[in-house]
């Protein structure tokens, strides 16, 4: 074990400082990443009350001499880094020094530790950043720290912390991470009393996978080895049916720590174009190697962002890695699609030549992302050949990097090659604003209907009347058809109707769920085979702690162990879905996610959104889809029930896109000029 020392002053300003613990989860994260440091190979976590009230990092690394116990509690004292230089090849995950000494000033901390070489360990109690006890102990060679009562002495930080099966999911979030970037070592997580998982170790990130989001993830996984220009790009990508709608399975790591970086996340998608739908995002777990020379991880306070000195390298290798993994024809990975002799001799990947390829007609040989590279900040010339470059090379050209703040600008210069960014601000705008007004007209709808609940009803009641006496003159309805197996076309009168039919009937089961839900809850029904739903742990948390909620939407969920949920009954919407399919089954896994996502964006106060965008959710799911050829019978009584909307006013669908439309007689005549 290296002697602990505390970092000159000069040493210890160039780093940036932050804010090391600000929950449970970043507390874990400090302290896995010194088990890892440690040189362990078995490390469990246990969290109660998600964190807050304890959690216990135990390890089997190389243990804290008992003299250097205190040190190692003081601020800026580390065992990793003396000068500044040194931070520029830095291969262990920590190196501020900051993270115990933060942590023993918002929490009481016991550490036992011992090295192999001593006889005895030690154990020291730190209380108000102070140390209260210290003993010697006979105990295993390794550390356990155990953090109590975090933040308990702030009561300011304390009213950020979210609800315990929140924080318990933002930890396993961060330790499932971190496992997969290190499958070598075995993690495993306790909360509160039970385990959440347990990686094996093997050195197999397809097990770790494997333990972490389960086997239909497991299963799907297309394995990436790859190396461009002295980068390495390991790891693995999932085949485009275990894309999902959102981000949360992308996991990066740079030289096996774990980063968050969106070019990367965009990089990857881009090498799926095609393969997934827009709107989903493909599942990876990518680790770039690069030297640590050529990687500034001090950009961010917590360590999770990553700026590199050659990017457009990077990005490339990560492209074409992506693209090879994906299309490779080699049997045990691959989408197969197609067969290509120079990409199953892997030429076209890696070979830049491919740029100008003739044979690009085949949609699926990887175009070379030329246009994501312009936008690309280029630094340095052709050093990164000559890899790893010279000190004084590296320290020239560290003048060129970005400096840390400029990651934002970067990221969002990428951004602007695709859209402009005032058309992004414009768009984020309006989504916010739209937000609001969801947000507004949800609550003063909610406040009508509790306070003023009869004048509600006689104002509906006048309304009604009105449209009926409007709506009593007219003509019977004649059905046209169907066009682009979307639209219904029918005549009533002196005009011809449009109706949307995903639209119709979407609204028509959002009333009626919201019916349902308003009296009591949506009407379930037992599944005969009960659907069994692999989740990653955070996600399990979020069902298991929300049971109630999902049976308020007609669902009964249960743990199935073994990581996996079990789904007995589902909503009971329409007779036509009593037949059990493949297709029934997909539906119903899908519309769980999209409940847990929307559970976990779960905002203040506006639980009258999260109830309409479930309830919208549910019913968009079991709607009549576009491009579905309806018989007559089920476009007639579509149309009734477009018709009993209209009757309570509602013309669109709950995301507010017309219904129908019309055009009159006239407005036809008009179109041919039969009058002017
Ligand atoms: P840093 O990790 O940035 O060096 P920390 O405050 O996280 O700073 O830790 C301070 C020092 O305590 C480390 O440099 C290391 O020497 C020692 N240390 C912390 N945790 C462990 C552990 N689990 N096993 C061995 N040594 C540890
Ligand atoms: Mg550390």
């Amino acid at each position: 074990m290296a002697e602990i020392r505390v970092l000159p002053q000069n040493v210890a300003d160039k780093i940036a400082a932050g804010e090391v613990c600000e929950r449970p989860a970043s507390v874990c994260k400090e302290l896995l990443e010194n088990s890892i440091d440690a040189g362990a190979d078995k490390i469990t976590v246990e969290i109660k009350n998600g964190g807050i009230k304890y959690i216990r990092v135990t390890d089997n690394g190389c243990g804290i001499e008992g003299e250097f116990a205190e040190t190692a509690f003081l601020r800026h004292a580390t065992s990793k880094l003396r000068q500044i230089d040194d931070l520029d090849g830095l291969e262990t995950m920590g190196f501020r020094g900051e993270a115990l000494a933060s942590i023993c000033a918002v929490a009481r901390v016991e550490l036992i530790s011992k090295t192999k070489e001593a006889e005895l360990g030690v154990y020291l109690v730190m209380e108000g950043g102070k140390p209260s006890e210290k003993t010697e102990i006979a105990c295993a060679d390794g550390t356990t720290l155990i953090v109590e009562d975090l933040f308990s002495n702030i009561p300011a930080r304390m009213k950020f912390m979210k609800k315990d099966s929140t924080e318990a999911g933002y930890v396993a979030d961060v330790i499932g991470r971190i496992a997969l970037s290190r499958p070598d070592i075995s993690i495993e997580l306790i909360s509160d009393g039970k385990e959440v998982f347990k990686t094996i170790g093997d050195g197999d990130i397809s097990n770790t996978v494997l333990k972490i989001y389960g086997i239909e993830c497991a299963k799907a996984l297309c394995r990436v080895d790859y190396e461009r220009d002295g980068i390495k790009i390991k790891g693995v990508v999932g085949k485009p049916e275990i894309s999902r709608g959102n981000r949360t399975r992308q996991t990066l790591f740079v030289n096996e720590r774990y980063v968050k970086n969106h070019v990367v996340s965009k990089i990857v998608e881009e090498a799926y174009k095609n393969a997934v739908m827009t709107g989903r995002f493909p599942f990876f777990v990518i680790g770039i190697y690069v030297s640590p020379k050529l990687v500034d991880v001090n950009v961010h306070p917590a360590k999770t962002e990553v700026k590199f000195a050659y990017e457009k390298e990077v990005y490339d290798a990560v492209y074409y890695a992506v693209k090879a993994a994906l299309y490779t024809d080699d049997g045990a990975n691959g989408l197969k699609y197609a067969k290509r002799d120079a990409l199953k001799n892997g030429e076209g990947i890696s070979d830049k030549t491919d740029k100008t390829d003739k044979t690009t007609s085949h949609s699926f040989i990887p175009p070379a992302p030329v246009q994501m590279s312009m936008s690309f900040r280029k630094i340095g010339g052709s050093v990164l050949k000559e890899t790893p470059v010279t000190k004084q090379e590296y320290n020239n050209l560290k003048s060129e990097i970005p400096s840390a703040g400029d990651m934002k600008n970067f990221t969002e210069k990428y951004i602007e090659y695709t859209t402009p960014p005032a058309e992004l601000e414009k768009q984020t705008k309006e989504i916010e604003n739209r937000a609001k007004d969801i947000e507004i007209s949800g609550t003063s709808e909610a406040a009508e209907n509790t306070e003023n609940i009869e004048n509600v009803e006689n104002i509906e009641n006048i309304e009604q009347e009105k449209i009926e006496i409007e709506c009593g003159e007219r003509a019977e309805k004649k059905i046209l058809g169907q066009v682009f197996d979307t639209y219904i076309i029918y005549q009533q009168g002196e005009s011809v109707f449009f109706v949307d039919q995903h639209a119709a009937h979407e609204r028509a089961r959002f009333e009626m769920l919201l019916e349902q839900k308003r009296k009591s809850r949506i009407f379930s029904q037992k599944l005969l085979v009960p659907i069994v739903l692999d989740l990653d742990p955070a996600e399990r948390m979020i069902v298991t702690d929300n049971a109630e909620f999902f049976e308020e939407y007609g669902f009964e969920t249960g743990d199935f162990g073994g990581g996996s949920i079990v789904i007995q009954s589902a909503p009971a919407i329409g007779s036509d879905r009593s037949n059990r399919t493949d297709r029934y089954d997909k539906e119903i896994k899908s519309l769980v996610f999209e409940i847990i996502d929307i559970l976990k964006n779960e905002k203040k106060g506006s639980r009258l959104t999260q109830e309409e965008r479930t309830l919208d959710t549910i019913a968009c799911k079991y709607a009549i889809k576009a491009n579905k050829k309806l018989t007559l019978p089920e476009t007639e009584s579509l149309l009734e029930e477009v018709e009993a909307l209209e009757k309570r006013g509602i013309t669109t669908c709950p995301h507010g896109r017309p219904i129908k439309t019309e055009i009159t007689k006239y407005e036809m005549e008009k179109m041919f000029k039969r009058i002017v």
